[in-house]
């Protein structure tokens, strides 16, 4: 389909490479997985073999030495094919950049070439049950104890720790934090460490990463578990928090059009009454519309991830991406199900199974009322209410 996007013959190549891989599975393969409760190993095998895990990782750690631009263009195009994967975001985007600013070489050499070629998975901890949109309320902390840490408490909605050999874990640091304000540290902590346990959540997304709440009970850490100094993880943090939204923004544009594509080709060919269905305003008007959605969205993604990788501020765009990308694609899908009539609630349409997943992105990584917090306040200048 036509695109105000127009591929670099490098970022061309990625996308083709990204394609071909993504259609020998299919969306029916990545949906049933997910309806299933069963994972996306080989498929997740395959892309970091052709190098598609860490193109925006550095090069002597096993990366392809590029930006955030390269890692949209992989995940837009695996969402474009049905095929909208957490665990990109959480390990090698968010995990895989805060290893890469901040970790000491030791971390980065054992844990950024297994994220770079998918031989191994690192979780993200931040949430707690008290502390969802407000990380100065994290109540997990970790004191010191000789030369490591104790941390305890509890983190919730942590995608795919089941997956993960490690997670990162954001903790109040005992000593540097007070009552009014929480100091945090860092702590890349393998998942078979002892005092790690974690539950299932049930939820309605359909998706091989499912959610957990985890429990840390006194779980003891070396000082080699630190990601650079302690008491500066809100700060290290924020260098995770553009490339996730930047991403969100690829995911929703890739679902995006797959939705609009699906319907398009439906409301050409269906046929009940003497024209096809793609012939009645009613039914071309609001996909042309969401169809320009969609295409704003990629566009703000696709600038957001400019900025950011030529080392310009790229916050605002970064949330203007998610927000004008995560409503597109909700918009986008919700008309490919209705283009779709009773079909469009079929799992043979790989339209409805999307739909959780495409709804959490209003949510997660940050909800649509705090992106639109940091647009009131960073670009028209108005007083936070919180
Ligand atoms: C499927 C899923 C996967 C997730 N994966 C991870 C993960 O891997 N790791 C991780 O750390 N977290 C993860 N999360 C957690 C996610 O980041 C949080 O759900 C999200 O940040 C919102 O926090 P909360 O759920 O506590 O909502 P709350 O902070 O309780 O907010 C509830 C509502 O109030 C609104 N609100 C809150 N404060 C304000 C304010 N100041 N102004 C206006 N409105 C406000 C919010 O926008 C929201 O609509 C995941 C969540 C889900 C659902």
């Amino acid at each position: 389909m036509p695109s105000l996007i127009t591929d670099s013959a490098e970022h061309g190549a990625i996308r083709e490479t990204v394609a071909k891989i993504a259609s020998k599975y299919g969306s029916q393969y990545f949906l049933g997985r997910g309806r299933n409760g069963e994972d996306i190993g080989e498929l997740w095998s395959d892309l970091g073999a052709a190098g598609l895990l860490g193109l925006h990782l550095p090069e002597e750690y096993g990366g392809g030495g590029g930006g955030m631009t390269e890692a949209v263009v992989v995940v837009e195009e695996l969402a474009a094919h049905g095929m909208p994967m957490l665990i990109w975001v959480i390990s090698p985007a968010i995990c895989g950049s805060i290893l890469a600013h901040h970790a000491s070489d030791a971390l980065k050499s054992e844990w950024l070439p297994g994220i770079a070629d998918g031989t191994r998975k690192m979780a993200f901890g931040l949430t707690e049950p008290n502390a969802g949109s407000n990380s100065h309320q994290l109540r997990t902390t970790a004191r010191r104890d000789g030369d490591g840490w104790v941390i305890s408490g509890s983190k919730y909605y942590i995608s795919a720790v089941d997956q993960a050999d490690a997670i990162l874990l954001a903790t109040r640091d005992a000593e540097l934090s007070t009552p009014e304000k929480g100091k945090l540290s860092l702590f890349v902590v393998p998942t078979d460490t002892p005092g790690l346990t974690f539950q299932q959540i049930d939820t309605s997304i359909v998706s091989p990463d499912k959610q957990f709440t985890v429990f840390l009970d006194d779980l003891c850490v070396g000082p080699d578990a630190l990601i650079g100094e302690v008491g500066q993880g809100l700060r290290q943090r924020f260098d995770g928090l553009n490339p996730e939204r930047i991403l969100v923004g690829a995911i929703c544009s890739g679902v995006g059009r797959y939705a609009i594509a699906k319907a398009a080709d439906y409301a050409r060919e269906r046929q009940v009454w003497s024209v096809p269905i793609g012939a009645h305003q009613g039914i071309a008007h609001p996909l042309a519309a969401a169809h320009i959605d969609v295409e704003v969205g990629r566009l703000a993604t696709y600038r957001s991830a400019e900025l950011f990788d030529t080392g310009e501020p790229a916050g605002e765009a970064a949330n203007i991406a998610k927000y004008a990308a995560s409503e597109a694609s909700l918009k986008a899908l919700d008309q490919a199900i209705q283009t779709h009539g009773g079909n469009g609630l079929s799992h043979e349409y790989g339209l409805s199974d999307l739909w959780f997943i495409t709804r959490l992105m209003r949510t997660a990584p940050v909800s649509r009322e705090m992106v639109l917090n940091f647009v009131a306040q960073t670009s028209l200048g108005l007083p936070r209410s919180y």
